[in-house]
């Protein structure tokens, strides 16, 4: 019987690197990381009403050891930007970040000496969410959206290169 006439009755095909991601992608650990008052919707978020334990995110971790999902959820000043650096660096590979808020990507309307202007300065960004604040329900967009990328996302030494192919954050502590 060809693999064809066996796929109805439950046959199930995929990939070493399609399912390593699924996972990857159905259980991830946000730190508990909120700089400004865009943190306040990423707690919303996570409450009840929203609900983010539905996608596999039941937990905010309190330690960076703990957590493979960076959610900047604020402006970053630029006493904050090596400290930032410094939680990236302790999350074990593989890890991701969502830039959360117009302030987190640009600077936004803090167009000044003491906030760096986009968090990518710092550190490599996966997912860039627009809004002052975003609401709940970009928020929880933006992390499907991550979840898509991250399923398509190669494994082993072709995520390796690219990383290497990123661009070096300007910001270092
Ligand atoms: Fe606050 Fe708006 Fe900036 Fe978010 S984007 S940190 S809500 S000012």
């Amino acid at each position: 019987m060809g693999v064809e006439e066996k796929l109805p009755q439950g046959i199930i095909l995929t990939s070493v690197e399609a399912l390593v991601n699924w996972t990857r992608k159905a259980s991830m650990w946000p730190a508990t990381f909120g700089l400004a008052c865009c943190a306040i919707e990423m707690m919303a978020t996570g409450a009840a009403r929203y609900d983010t334990g539905r996608f596999g995110m039941e937990v905010f971790r309190a330690s960076p050891r703990q957590a493979d999902l960076m959610i900047v959820a604020g402006r970053v000043s630029q006493k904050m930007a090596p400290v930032l650096r410094q939680i990236y660096d302790q999350m074990p590979e593989p890890k991701w970040v969502l830039s959360m808020g117009v302030c987190a990507t640009s600077g936004g309307m803090f167009n000044n000496y003491a906030i760096v202007q986009g968090v990518d300065h710092v550190v490599p960004v996966d997912m860039y969410l627009p809004g002052c604040p975003p609401r709940p329900e970009m928020l929880l967009d933006a992390i499907l959206k991550l979840h898509e990328k991250v399923q398509h996302e190669p494994l082993g030494e072709k995520r390796r290169q690219a990383l290497a192919d990123l661009p070096e954050p300007i910001v270092k502590p």
